[in-house]
């Protein structure tokens, strides 16, 4: 089964018709989420949004539900990716023969985006003292247990209340193969935050100097590498060097990767699960570390920030893109991000400038973006492109820029 045969599955599969077979027939465009129990109440009001027009859904509380028909099928039936594809293929080869490919459409635009306001362009920057924010609500545990090493007995698998693979992004194919490494990386993500403790010391005072005190260190569920031989000892013992060293939580010479990447930033889903990892160097200098599990190579200047291998899946702090109304700050790395936490902002992060993802645009509904990166010149252009991004969508965006030569975390500990 080729890229080319999946489309025409998609193609011969309505999602409106699939939810019909499903037993889940769409009122409004809305169904209850495949997963209520994510959901006050068993989503007694329906949670999940159909596009009829482009054959796609999307769960407004579990950032993870979301996506085409296979998806679909794949979480209402708890199956693989695989008997998705057989089920819709046999809905579709046992009614009428597959018809021809669909022409590729433009974006459609969606209904619900219509009150948008398109017209409305970045305007003169506003200064962010000027609003006021209630406190974000408080995040779940972020470690289940279920997210630890398991034997092959223990794979989670969709449906249960385990770690959940997160759906693909919108347009892409997905794999078996891709899926499973990503529930890889979330099962090692997990267990590596489970060794960490949460921040204090040293980090804590690295933290401090940025404004960025105890109250968001612990709402964040920050956490730093303290004990590096021991973590990377449980992580091999848990996984093992090749697991690890693939995923790229190792190097190539068989070293946890955050030997000067102490201070590590979760990124935590809807749920509060940790979905994704940015890790921060506290010290700049070039002292070689000591001890015998210095990694080859540590002893140049290291970057400020390390990301973890493979697709960032969502924008950080995302609980705050719960669909309300209301204002929304999108900033340039977790450090400003947390940044205007600390002032009570609700802020939302993302690893860069250019890395704001067009998929991510969905999630900003109904909220009027302030687009917060740095005065330089990627800042620049990357909020230009995020801003039209979300202009496309429907979602009022502006820019918000400190002073030229400041970012947010200076403007905001000098303001
Ligand atoms: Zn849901």
């Amino acid at each position: 089964m080729d890229k080319t045969d999946i489309e025409a599955i998609k193609a011969a599969n309505p999602i409106l018709d699939v939810l019909r077979d499903l037993g889940v027939p769409a009122q409004n465009n809305r169904i209850r989420c495949p997963r209520p129990e994510a959901h006050a109440h068993g989503d007694r009001s329906p949670s999940v949004t159909i596009w009829p027009d482009r054959g796609q859904f999307k769960c407004w509380v579990c950032a993870d539900v979301k996506g085409d028909v296979i998806d679909l099928v794949r979480l209402a039936r708890g199956c693989t990716f695989r008997e998705a594809l057989e089920y819709l293929g046999r809905n579709t080869f046992g009614t009428a023969p597959l018809p021809p490919l669909r022409a590729a459409a433009p974006a459609p635009q969606s209904a619900s985006h219509a009150s948008g306001s398109h017209s409305r362009s970045a305007s003169k920057p506003v200064h962010a003292s000027y609003l006021v924010f209630p406190e974000s609500a408080e995040p779940n545990l972020l470690v289940q247990e279920s997210l630890m090493p398991a034997g092959p007995a223990g794979e989670p698998h969709p449906g249960t209340a385990s770690h959940p693979a997160p759906a693909p992004a919108p347009g892409t194919a997905a794999t078996d193969a891709g899926l499973e490494d990503e529930l890889l990386r979330h099962r090692i993500l997990a267990a590596l935050l489970a060794a960490c403790p949460p921040v204090g010391g040293k980090v804590g005072r690295y933290l401090q100097k940025r404004r960025i005190f105890k109250r968001t260190w612990d709402r964040q569920q920050l956490r730093m590498i303290e004990d590096y031989a021991g973590v990377s000892r449980k992580l091999e013992s848990a996984f093992g060097l090749a697991d690890l060293e693939r995923t790229g939580f190792f190097n190539a010479a068989g070293h946890l990767r955050y030997y000067r990447h102490k201070l590590l930033f979760p990124y935590l889903d809807m749920q509060g699960r940790a979905v994704y990892m940015q890790a921060r160097a506290i010290e700049t200098g070039t002292a070689g570390p000591d001890g015998p599990h210095v990694p080859k190579g540590a002893r140049g200047p290291a970057p400020k920030e390390l990301s973890m291998s493979g697709p960032i899946p969502l924008p950080y702090n995302c609980r705050l893109l719960n669909g309300e109304p209301g204002q929304i700050y999108l900033c340039e790395g977790v450090i400003d991000t947390l940044t205007l936490i600390e002032q009570g902002f609700p802020a939302v992060g993302v690893p860069g400038a250019a890395n704001f993802k067009p998929a991510w645009a969905e999630l900003f509904r109904s909220k009027s973006v302030h687009v917060a990166f740095d005065p330089d010149v990627p800042g620049e252009s990357g909020a230009a492109k995020t801003i039209e991004r979300l202009q496309a969508h429907g979602i009022e965006a502006r820019r918000l820029a400190p002073p030229a030569g400041m970012d947010l975390n200076d403007w905001f500990r000098k303001g």
